[in-house]
């Protein structure tokens, strides 16, 4: 690690998880309590698990009986996708893995070179197969940033096949714009705790009045019947006030723009030929995914790394192995770096002058890296 104190600009993989989170976390996981016992202790646990209910469903405009807690956002989207198998199912080509990972057949959606969906191949392709059971657009793309017109989507499709279901990985919108999930037309939606300051390993899966039931673990009726397991009592908690306290924070979050701007705006000074992803497209304000041609994303990650700056590359996998981003070879075709792009993300504990503390540590690593590929050049002419 470089003398600088660790920067951490990699929210859209983790967010820095909120103090007052944490302090409330270690308050219930320190008292007993199954949120089903009938004693004290258990109406206690309860009694968090219902206030979370409440915290989470503001967070999408939703009735607090609409929501279903989890494991995450990787359950909530395989367990949407399992209640349509064998059905016609359209999702995005920028899904996370576990959208496209858990069902091999579903017809992917092509998204235009700046990362927002191809409205016209989305049109076509209703046009031309029957109606589809489930459509799955993202609203914010976690490597891009692209924001997803779903709302047009949803509207669109459902006006041509009134029976179609629609849902949407919001993991990467939430506390970062409003979510009015009934004016969205949203039959289904996946959240994620540890993307907006709260715990891993907890989220939640939103659904309609109307909806198909969505279920895939079975055992006692915890939530509703509709996900069975003992509930992440501390971890329940602590994603509620997290939602509470990103719905809260969404003007501050917009304010990010301007500081990510600049961050783009100085990293061009520097490597004039950098190319950002998404750039025009109407984009969240915290995001910057990026290439520099001719130079390795590898070689930038550990240099920022050495410099004690966490950013990330391409998709990091559970095994910690990285793959070329998907998200980058749909928009981008041929032209896709070989080996994928650099994303910076920032959040609520990112401070102004942490953004010129990242300048002066990529003019090092960009110049180091633009030597060492001069040195190539020579080595070739030679
Ligand atoms: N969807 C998106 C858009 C994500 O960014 C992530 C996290 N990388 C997930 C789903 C999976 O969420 P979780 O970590 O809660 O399983």
């Amino acid at each position: 690690m470089g003398q600088q104190k660790p920067l951490y600009f990699d929210y859209n993989a983790t967010a820095l998880i909120r103090p007052a989170v944490t302090d409330l976390m270690r308050d219930i996981m320190a008292r007993p309590g199954n949120a089903s016992a009938a004693h004290g202790f258990g109406r206690l646990a309860r009694a968090c698990v219902e206030k979370a209910r409440e915290q989470v469903a503001a967070l999408c405009a939703v009735h607090s009986n609409q929501v279903v807690f989890n494991s995450g956002a990787t359950e909530a989207n395989n367990t949407v996708l399992k209640a349509f198998a064998g059905g016609r199912i359209l999702v995005s080509a920028i899904e996370h893995a576990s959208m496209l990972e858990f069902d091999a057949n579903a017809e992917r959606i092509p998204v235009m070179p700046d990362g927002t969906i191809d409205m016209a191949a989305f049109e076509k392709m209703l046009d031309d197969g029957p109606a589809p059971a489930l459509i799955s657009v993202m609203m914010v793309n976690n490597e891009t940033g692209a924001m997803q017109p779903v709302e047009q989507l949803a509207r669109f499709a459902k006006k041509k096949f009134p029976s179609v279901f629609f849902h949407t990985d919001a993991v990467q919108a939430a506390g970062k714009m409003k979510i009015d999930m009934p004016a969205l037309q949203i039959d289904y939606l996946s959240l994620s705790a540890h993307k907006i300051g709260g715990p891993q390993g907890v989220g939640a899966l939103v659904v309609s009045p109307g909806a198909r039931p969505a279920k895939l673990l079975y055992g006692s009726g915890q939530e509703r019947r509709q996900r069975a397991g003992t509930e992440n009592v501390a971890g329940i908690a602590g994603f509620g006030l997290a939602a509470e306290m990103a719905g809260g924070s969404i003007a501050e979050y917009a304010n990010l723009a301007a500081w990510r701007n600049r961050l783009e705006r100085g990293m061009k000074g520097i490597a004039p030929d950098l190319v950002i992803y998404s750039e025009n497209a109407p984009r969240a304000a915290n995001v910057t995914a990026f290439s520099i041609p001719g130079v390795a994303a590898q070689t930038i990650l550990m240099g920022l790394d050495l410099e004690g700056i966490g950013v990330s590359r391409g998709t990091a996998c559970g095994s910690g192995a990285v793959k070329p981003s998907h998200v980058i070879q749909a928009m981008a075709g041929a032209d896709a770096p070989p080996d994928g792009a650099l994303r910076i993300s920032l959040g609520w504990g990112t401070r102004e002058e942490e953004i010129d503390i990242f300048l002066s540590a990529f003019e090092k690593v960009a110049s180091r890296a633009d030597g060492r590929n001069a040195k190539k050049e020579e080595a070739a002419h030679a």
